[in-house]
C-alpha cells in the first residue's frame, strides 16, 4: 500500500524517532510497514525513505540506489559523487560514526522538502544497525551512499537536509533543472 509522504512543516518530521525492539521488528505490523515503505519509496521515486517521513516516529530506514537512478548522470558526475548501485536494504536502530571527516559538497533533495541545495556531508561513514530480520549489520560506506545514510539517519533525529544546507544555494526544483543540474 502506498503511504503518504509528509512534507516539511509536519511536526512528526521534527520528532526524535524511537528504537524498535527485536519483537517489534519481527511483528507483522512492522514487516508490513517495511513492505509499504518499499512500495512508497519506489513510486516516489527515492533512494531512501525514513519511517518519520510516512508518519511513524520509529528508527527504521530503507535505502536502494538503482542503476536507473544513476544512468542519467554523466560519467564525470558519477565519478565525482562516488555513486554506485546499492541493493535494497533495511536499517533499524542505526548508530552512525564518521570514518573520514573530509566533506563532499553536492546538491541534495528530500522527498519531504521539495527543493534542492548544496549540503556538505562527511565522505565516509560506518553504521551499526539491525536489518529487517533483527540481525546485527555493519555498513561501511563512501561517497553518495555515505551521503544517503547521513541524510536518512538525520531524519530519525528530526533533522532535515535544509538544516545542513548552504542556504545561499537553496533552489526550487524547477530552477535546479534549469540552472544547476549540469
Ligand atoms: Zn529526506
Amino acid at each position: 500500500m502506498m503511504l503518504k509522504i509528509l512534507e516539511i512543516g509536519d511536526p512528526i518530521l521534527r520528532q526524535k524517532a524511537r528504537e524498535l525492539s527485536v519483537e517489534e521488528i519481527l511483528s507483522p505490523a512492522i514487516q508490513q510497514l517495511i513492505v509499504d515503505m518499499k512500495e512508497t519509496m519506489h513510486k516516489a521515486p527515492g533512494t531512501g525513505l525514513a519511517a518519520p517521513q510516512v508518519g511513524k516516529a520509529l528508527q527504521l530506514i530503507l535505502i536502494e540506489d538503482k542503476k536507473e537512478y544513476i544512468q542519467h548522470l554523466s560519467a564525470q558526475q558519477i565519478a565525482e559523487r562516488h555513486r554506485i548501485v546499492v541493493p535494497f536494504h533495511v536499517l533499524i536502530n542505526p548508530k552512525i560514526s564518521i570514518e573520514e571527516s573530509e566533506t563532499a559538497e553536492f546538491y541534495e533533495k528530500c522527498l519531504s522538502v521539495p527543493a534542492w541545495g548544496i549540503v556538505p556531508r562527511a565522505f565516509a561513514v560506518r553504521v551499526e544497525c539491525l536489518n529487517e530480520k533483527a540481525e546485527p549489520c555493519t555498513i561501511k560506506a563512501k561517497g553518495w551512499y555515505a551521503r544517503v545514510l547521513q541524510h536518512e539517519i538525520d531524519h530519525l533525529n528530526g533533522v532535515l537536509c535544509l538544516d545542513r544546507m548552504r542556504l545561499e544555494t537553496f533552489t526550487t526544483v524547477e530552477n535546479y533543472a534549469k540552472y544547476w543540474k549540469k
